[in-house]
C-alpha cells in the first residue's frame, strides 16, 4: 500500500490532496488509544457530552459551505445539494447532543418483596466504524454523533474516494473540545482496515454503510470476538405509482429520489412501477423533467447532475443501460455519457427507460446512477408483489390518493423506509435502515442512540 492516498476530484479529474494512509499497525495503535479513551469518556455526564456535541454542531453549520465545497471536490454532488448534505449531517449532531440527555434506565417490581430490579443502559465501548463516499459527510455524523452521545469512543474510516470530509469534520470536532483520541479518522485499505477491527476484541462494535457483500464479509469476520453489529446496506428501491396517483407530484418526488447525487443514493428509486393507465402521461412528464437536467461540475451554477464516482460505478450504470436496450427497452430520454478514461472522469445523462420487464439487469441489481427504469402493472397485488421480489428491503415509495389503498400498500411492502406520495422520508427525527439484506438497526429517531448501548440488569437483594 503506497504511503500517501491521492483524492481526486471526479468532475475534472484534479488531484485535490494527499494525505497519509495508515498501516494496520498504525490502526492497532488507534484501537489502543481508543480503548484507553473509552475509560475516561463514558464516565463523563451526559451534559458534558451533549454541549461538546451541540459545540461541533454549531461549528459545522458555521462552517458549511467550506465543507459542502469539500463534498462536491471528492464527491462530484452539486454544490446546492452538498450544502444539504452538511446540514443534514449536522442535524443528526444536535439530535443526538438531547438523546444523551434522555438514556433512561427503568426499575421492574421483582418477583418477592425481598428484592429489587434495576435496569440501566450503559456505552457498548469502542465503536469502528466504516462508510462509503456517496454521502462523505453525513454517513459519518450519522453514526459518530450517536456513538459519542452514548459515551463510546470512535474511530473512522472513510471510503478512499472521499476520505477529506473525515478529516474536516473531525478538526472541528477537535476544536469543540472532544478529545483526539475519543474521535479518530483512519485512513487506508478497507479490507485491511477491515480485518483489524473485526479481529480485536477491544472493539465492541461494528457499524458499517455499505455494499451488502462487504456487510456480510464483516458480519462473518465478527462473529469470534462477538461484536454488535449495526448494517446500513444495498437497496433497490421500487416506486410504485397507482392509478389514481396526483401524477404531478409523483412526477416531482421520482425526480427528487432518482436524480439527487446522481442516482447515487442507497434509498433512490431504482424501480418505477407504473399503472397501464397512467404510464404514458407519467412517463412523458418525467423524460421532460429529466431532460431539463444539467449535466457537469457541481461547482458550476445551475449544474443539477455531478459525475458518477468512479469506473466502476460508470461501467455498471452504462452496462445496465447497455443490457436493457438490447433487451428490447426504448430510451425516452438520455442513454448518453460522457467517459474520459484518462482523467477518470465519468457522466451520465440523466436516462428514462420504458417496456422494461424483468428479464433485465436493471431490474435485479442496484444501479447507483441517474437511471428511471418504468415497468406496467395492472393489478396492485402485481406491483406489490414485483416490488418485494428482492433481497434488498431499504425503501420503497408509492403514490396513491386513496388512503384504504395507501394503508393496504404499506403494509405489504417488506421495507424498512415507506415513502406514501413522499421521494424524500429521511429526516434526522426518524428511524433510517432496511429490513432483509439491506441490514441490520436503525440510524436516526430515538432508536439510533439505541445500538451503541447495553442493557445492565441488578437484582438487588434487601
Ligand atoms: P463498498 O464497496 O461496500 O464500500 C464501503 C466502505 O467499505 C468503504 O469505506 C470501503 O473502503 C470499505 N470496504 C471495502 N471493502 C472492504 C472490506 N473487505 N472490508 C472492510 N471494508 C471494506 O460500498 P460503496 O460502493 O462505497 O458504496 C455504495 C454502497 O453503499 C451501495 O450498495 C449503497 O446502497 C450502500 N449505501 C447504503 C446506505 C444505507 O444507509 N443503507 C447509505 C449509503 C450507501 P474503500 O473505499 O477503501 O474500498
Amino acid at each position: 500500500m503506497p504511503e500517501q492516498l491521492t483524492v481526486y476530484n471526479p468532475a475534472t479529474g484534479e488531484a485535490i490532496e494527499s494525505i497519509p494512509q495508515q498501516t494496520a499497525e498504525d490502526v492497532e495503535k488507534a484501537i489502543e488509544r481508543s480503548h484507553k479513551a473509552f475509560q475516561s469518556w463514558s464516565k463523563t455526564s451526559a451534559g458534558e457530552r451533549a454541549s461538546l456535541l451541540k459545540k461541533w454542531y454549531e461549528l459545522i453549520v458555521e462552517n458549511k459551505e467550506e465543507l459542502a465545497e469539500l463534498i462536491t471536490k471528492e464527491n462530484g454532488k452539486p454544490y446546492e445539494e452538498a450544502v444539504g448534505e452538511v446540514l443534514y449531517g449536522a442535524g443528526y449532531i444536535e439530535w443526538f447532543a438531547e438523546e444523551a440527555k434522555r438514556i433512561y434506565g427503568r426499575t421492574v417490581p421483582a418477583p418477592t418483596t425481598g428484592k429489587r430490579i434495576v435496569v440501566t443502559r450503559q456505552a457498548v465501548g469502542p465503536v469502528a466504524a466504516i462508510t462509503p463516499w456517496n454521502f462523505p459527510n453525513a454517513m459519518i455524523t450519522r453514526k459518530a454523533a450517536p456513538a459519542l452521545a452514548a459515551g463510546c469512543t470512535f474511530i473512522i474510516k472513510p471510503a478512499e474516494d472521499t476520505p477529506l470530509s473525515a478529516y474536516a469534520l473531525a478538526r472541528l470536532a477537535f476544536e469543540a473540545g472532544i478529545p483526539e483520541d475519543v474521535l479518530q479518522v483512519v485512513i487506508g485499505d478497507g479490507a485491511e482496515i477491515g480485518n483489524v477491527f473485526t479481529s480485536s476484541p477491544k472493539i465492541r462494535k461494528i457499524t458499517f454503510t455499505g455494499s451488502t457483500p462487504v456487510g456480510k464479509i464483516l458480519m462473518k469476520n465478527s462473529a469470534d470476538t462477538v461484536k454488535h453489529m449495526s448494517m446500513e446496506l444495498g437497496g433497490h428501491a421500487p416506486l410504485i405509482v397507482d392509478e389514481d396517483a396526483d401524477l404531478d407530484l409523483a412526477v416531482a418526488q421520482t425526480m427528487a429520489s432518482k436524480f439527487r447525487n446522481a442516482g447515487q443514493t442507497c434509498v433512490c428509486a431504482n424501480r418505477l412501477i407504473v399503472h397501464e393507465s397512467v404510464k404514458d402521461e407519467f412517463a412523458k412528464k418525467l423524460s421532460e423533467e429529466a431532460a431539463k437536467l444539467k449535466v457537469g461540475n457541481g461547482l458550476e451554477k445551475g449544474v443539477n447532475v455531478g459525475p458518477v464516482i468512479n469506473k466502476k460505478g460508470f461501467d455498471k450504470i452504462v452496462g445496465q443501460i447497455n443490457d436493457a436496450v438490447e433487451k428490447g427497452a426504448k430510451v425516452l430520454t438520455g442513454g448518453t455519457y460522457d467517459q474520459n478514461d484518462e482523467k477518470g472522469c465519468y457522466f451520465v445523462t440523466p436516462t428514462v427507460l420504458s417496456n422494461v420487464d424483468t428479464s433485465m439487469n436493471i431490474m435485479h441489481e442496484e444501479t447507483f446512477g441517474p437511471v428511471a427504469p418504468i415497468v406496467t402493472f395492472s393489478d396492485i397485488d402485481e406491483a406489490i408483489k414485483l416490488a418485494n421480489d428482492t433481497p434488498f428491503g431499504l425503501a420503497a415509495y408509492f403514490f396513491t390518493e386513496n388512503y384504504r389503498r395507501g394503508i393496504y400498500i404499506s403494509e405489504q411492502l417488506e421495507y424498512g423506509i415507506i415513502g406514501w406520495n413522499d421521494g424524500g422520508p429521511s429526516a434526522v427525527q426518524a428511524p433510517f435502515g432496511g429490513m432483509k439484506e439491506s441490514g441490520i438497526g436503525r440510524e436516526g429517531g430515538t432508536e439510533g442512540i439505541e445500538p451503541y448501548l447495553e442493557t445492565k440488569y441488578m437484582s438487588i437483594g434487601l
